[in-house]
């Protein structure tokens, strides 16, 4: 500890990463000071993860409803939804969890400054007017919904609109072939909305293993979403109370809302980098060391603002090293191998390990296993929705080096896979695992 500064660490962003990190530098006796201009909790909590599940599971209900008259129940007539409740029970749900987390940090002993922070120099940041000094700086202020410019772009929205929408459109416009879009079309076609998907590229989630891709395209298709590949918004112009979408194949298309979901940028905007010798990656991204430093030996950053990997649980993980670095005793670099990750379009895709593309690259043999088979539930419920796992595997080490799902429950099964191909596991210790019947998660054990 320095007594020459106000802090020992001064946190600019309360997101998942900005948290975690002023939480763990706290614990260990530091003076923290962490600084937020929006809600506590970050994009994840706010108009993320959190949220966007919600919706994921208010849209899931339809089907599940449909299912359960295979199983004996009679509906009633006049089953209706209500987007007004769900979103307002949404906000007070965050609400909930931005009290969660002021009392987190309050007990961790971090001072919380509401506003927006600007660093002054090096060692100083100033919020409300009021200039403190820090013995390090930790940029974690996250990213932003990217709109590109065209004619009528200013008439598009984002995914932060999403979340508070006065009422639910009828049709929806989705450009993106991303996590976003693809979880969004879902959301919406659940909620019966007349959903169009529009996506440049010939594949959706292209970085996803192809197959397992085309399994949620066709599935997406089936649930009712239109899908429009290799095409693209020329304009967009307003139309009775809604808008007029033109595509580049000249297709006109009207709808009450276009959602952008290109990408997201790192927030950098009125920082005052230009007071540091910070230097940035080509896509406005924080340029960082393995540590996390900047170019300016004081300041740190991570998680989105760095545009490593975008996902919550990275950027806790960069938080939680970074702590350990600058004040415990560890001095390893993080491991961004094998990450697992969930899409939460409907189906739900997982996957964690190499895609079999990738994995054709790395190895000069590969074994793939596969299977699809409709789930216990639907056989009653007559739902078409199948199951589809796919294990790669190293044929030289007899080591699981890709999984991938897409169904119900990925994202559960998946993590728990996450940690056997984290250890190494085998596709022999795969086989000598009894499975748990009758399960979608045993089939990952009788491959064959
Ligand atoms: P992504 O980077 O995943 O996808 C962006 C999509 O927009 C891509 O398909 C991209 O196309 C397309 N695109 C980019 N620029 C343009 C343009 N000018 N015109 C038309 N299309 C364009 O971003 P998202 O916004 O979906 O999500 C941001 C990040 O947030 C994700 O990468 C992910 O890390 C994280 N996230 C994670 C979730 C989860 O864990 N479940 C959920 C939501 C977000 P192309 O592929 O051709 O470049």
């Amino acid at each position: 500890m320095s007594e020459l500064f106000d802090f020992d660490l001064f946190v600019i962003g309360a997101g998942s990463g900005g948290v975690r990190a002023a939480r763990m530098a706290a614990s260990k006796g530091n003076r923290v000071a962490i600084a937020e201009a929006s809600a506590l909790g970050g994009t994840c909590v706010n108009l993320g993860c959190i949220p966007k599940k919600l919706f994921v599971y208010a849209s899931q209900f339809p089907e599940l409803f449909a299912t359960s008259q295979g199983y004996g129940w009679n509906l009633g007539l006049s089953t209706t939804f209500d987007w007004n409740r769900l979103r307002d029970n949404k906000t007070a749900e965050i609400q909930r969890l931005n009290r969660i987390y002021q009392r987190l940090l309050d007990t961790s002993g971090a001072t919380v400054l509401q506003g927006k922070a600007g660093i002054e120099a090096p060692q100083q940041v100033a919020v409300n007017g009021t200039t403190y000094s820090a013995k390090t700086i930790l940029i974690a202020t996250g990213g932003w919904p990217y709109i590109p410019e065209f004619p009528g772009s200013d008439l598009a929205i984002t995914s932060n609109d999403m979340f508070y929408l006065e009422q639910l459109p009828k049709t929806a416009i989705i450009v993106g072939g991303g996590y976003i879009a693809v979880e969004f079309a879902g959301i919406l076609n659940g909620l019966g909305v007349e959903t169009h998907l529009i996506y440049r590229g010939s594949q959706l989630l292209k970085a996803f293993d192809s197959e397992v891709v085309s399994w949620v395209h066709q599935a997406m298709l089936d649930k009712g979403v239109t899908i429009h590949l290799e095409t693209e918004v020329t304009r967009i112009d307003k139309h009775d109370n809604g808008l007029k979408v033109t595509l580049g194949n000249n297709q006109v298309i009207t709808s009450d809302i276009a959602l952008y979901a290109t990408g997201r940028k790192a927030n950098t905007t009125g920082l005052g980098l230009e007071n540091t010798a910070i230097q940035l990656n080509n896509n406005g991204s924080i340029a960082v060391d393995s540590h996390f430093k900047t170019a300016e030996p004081s300041i740190y950053a991570l998680g989105d603002v760095i545009d490593r990997v975008q996902l919550t649980p990275v950027a806790i993980r960069e938080a939680m090293h970074l702590i350990e670095h600058l004040y415990g005793e560890t001095s390893h670099t993080i491991s961004y191998q094998n990450i697992p990750t969930a899409v939460f379009s409907q189906p739900e895709l997982a996957t964690v390990g190499l895609t079999e593309q990738q994995a054709e690259q790395q190895f000069s043999a590969i074994q793939v296993y596969q299977s699809d088979f409709k789930p216990l539930l639907n056989t009653l419920g007559n739902s078409a929705d199948r199951i589809f796992i796919k294990l790669i595997v190293d044929k030289h080490s007899d080591r699981v080096v890709g999984c991938h799902m897409v169904g119900d429950h990925a994202s559960e099964i998946i993590q728990g896979v996450a940690i056997a191909i984290k250890a190494g596991a085998t596709k022999a210790d795969f086989d000598a695992t009894i499975g748990i019947h009758p399960s979608t998660a045993e089939e990952l054990v009788t491959l064959v």
